[in-house]
């Protein structure tokens, strides 16, 4: 059953970092500037480290899924191939598997997303700043993207905001830190 409201991929990627984050943003309607790494990251082409990386053609980049039944949009950075699609998500700058797990969910929601319009994802890639790490999608990844949407959603329509305990590692570099709940 899917809560009836709208999030997008971004908002989605920032509750696995903070679920905070999109509290933040739906109470006070505000959203962190692009950075540079942000900036960085849109210079890199993802059809030239899908070709390194050896997947398959045909490719079709920055695609815009508007899945109005789940309630979800974003752009995917690259769909390969025809029958068993891959898809790839591109981060400009090199960080730890542990460090990039939101993501990583944000490519499993973009997987779900594929899979529901276009056709079976079997695998999909993280690129992090030249290291790639490849997840196999299957039953644990779907059921996470949607739990995840799911959860996102009753955070952004939620009054209050939701019970976490801060990682100071996270806190000290959040953008959002002085609009914080847990750090007035
Ligand atoms: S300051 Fe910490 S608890 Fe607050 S939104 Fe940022 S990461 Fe989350």
């Amino acid at each position: 059953m899917f809560i009836d409201a709208e999030v997008s991929v971004t908002q989605i990627k920032n509750y696995s970092f903070c679920p905070v984050i999109p509290w933040i943003e739906a109470t006070y309607n505000v959203h962190e500037p692009e950075s540079n790494a942000m900036k960085e990251g849109k210079k890199r082409v993802p059809s030239e480290i899908a070709q390194k990386i050896g997947l398959e053609r045909p490719y079709i980049e920055e695609v815009m899924i508007v899945d109005k039944e789940l309630g979800v949009k974003g752009k995917v950075d690259l769909i390969s191939g025809k029958k068993r699609l891959k898809v790839l998500e591109v981060k400009s700058f090199k960080r730890s598997a542990e460090t990039s797990t939101h993501f990583r969910d944000q490519l499993f929601v973009y997987s779900l997303l594929v899979q529901r319009q276009m056709g079976r994802v079997v695998v999909s890639y993280l690129y992090l700043g030249g290291d790639i790490i490849s997840y196999d999608i299957g039953k644990y990844e779907i059921e996470r993207a949607l739990k995840l949407i799911n959860d996102t959603k009753r955070v952004v329509l939620s009054e209050e905001p939701p019970k976490v305990r801060p990682d100071p590692r996270k806190c000290s570099y959040c953008w959002y830190r002085h609009m914080c709940p847990y750090h007035w």
